[in-house]
């Protein structure tokens, strides 16, 4: 996966936290416990019931990270929230028989790496989950503070407060360093990992010579340096393979450059009604041969070999999201 030069950009602190009625109501009381209800069809243990409830929200997973002398403490956890842009803050919340909590108080400084969609080994490490004897993980220190290398975006914050959750304790900290990169996220649910099926590859998945005489149907078609090859909404008509140059690929939360023999609205090509996914530009001037749906489905009805390999594509990647 292609990852870009990371964004990286100090955080400009605009109001400092000094007084605690900034925050209202006192958290030092615990409400009274309530007898938990649940709904029905669902028996049995109910803390196992609210668990399973609390998975259905599904979040990344962050690696936090302190530093004790020259130790690094590390821990996985998916409690971690934005809580405010202006000043900035983020909260986490960690169980109380977690070494990490033991680890911070106001003034100490903790780091939030961001997992990538690939790193799950690295959240198994630091959750205690697997032996010790993988790979040493490698960190960086920006601001003292380890932070995980490799990760999609990595904070620093600094505790400004810190509540009673129950038998977890919430740590608001507040933000000094922030970056992010490209790519796709480490993603938890139902108590399992997950990430995002991103891939829009389903034509250049066929053998070559099935893909072949499809693309021998394609007409050249040259771009300019900025030109929109596609708009994201449009229409998706076409099908384009990019001969020769770069082309930028812009979609909400990522863009990625492609180049000479990659595959360009292979989705949306055989769903028009859903518009296209991304706007892209050539960067530079570019080729490409384009295939019109006609013709694609006219080399598909002419070729049922290549119609049952798309299906099996497809159906290949219903099962990885099953
Ligand atoms: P330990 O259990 O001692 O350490 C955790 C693991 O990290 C150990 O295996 C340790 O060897 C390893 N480790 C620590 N530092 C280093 C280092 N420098 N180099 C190499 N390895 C190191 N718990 C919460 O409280 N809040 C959450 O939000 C939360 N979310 C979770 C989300 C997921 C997806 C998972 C899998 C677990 C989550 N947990 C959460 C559970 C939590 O990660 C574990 O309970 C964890 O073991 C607590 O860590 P600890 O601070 O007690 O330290």
């Amino acid at each position: 996966m292609e990852r870009a030069e990371p964004q990286e950009f100090e955080v400009a602190i605009t109001s400092a936290i000094s007084a605690p009625e900034a925050f209202g109501a006192s958290f030092d009381a615990a409400p009274s416990a309530e007898t938990l209800e649940l709904g029905s069809g669902l028996e049995g243990d109910p803390a196992l019931a609210f668990r399973r409830t609390l998975g259905m929200f599904a979040t990344g997973v962050t690696v936090l990270t302190a530093r004790v002398a020259e130790q690094v403490h590390g821990m996985t956890a998916n409690a971690f929230m934005s809580v405010s842009l202006s000043p900035p803050l983020v909260l986490i919340s960690i169980d109380r028989r977690a070494k990490m909590g033991a680890l911070l108080h106001e003034g100490t400084r903790f780091g939030v790496s961001v997992l990538e969609a690939r790193q799950t080994e690295l959240s198994d490490r630091f959750a205690g989950r697997i032996a010790d004897d993988i790979p040493e993980p490698a960190f960086e220190v920006v601001h003292e503070t380890p932070l995980v290398e490799g990760a999609l975006a990595h904070l620093v914050a600094r505790v400004v407060r810190s509540y009673w959750g129950g038998d977890h304790s919430l740590f608001v900290g507040q933000v000094e360093f922030a970056r992010y990169g490209e790519g796709r996220p480490l993603l938890f649910h139902g108590g399992r990992y997950e990430r995002l099926v991103e891939d829009a590859r389903v034509f250049s998945m066929l053998p070559e010579e099935l893909l072949e005489p499809i693309l021998a149907l394609g007409e050249a078609r040259e771009y300019v340096d900025g030109q929109s090859i596609m708009r994201a909404g449009e229409r998706g008509a076409e099908l384009l393979l990019v001969v020769a140059g770069l082309v930028r690929v812009e979609r909400p939360g990522r863009s990625l450059t492609l180049g000479p023999g990659e595959l360009i609205g292979e989705i949306e090509v055989l769903d028009p009604g859903g518009g296209r996914i991304a706007d892209i530009f050539a960067v530079g001037s570019v080729r490409c041969l384009t295939v019109t749906r006609e013709r694609l489905v006219a080399a598909l009805e002419a070729n049922p070999r290549a119609a049952i390999a798309l299906i099996e594509v497809l159906a290949a990647r219903f099962r990885e999201t099953a």
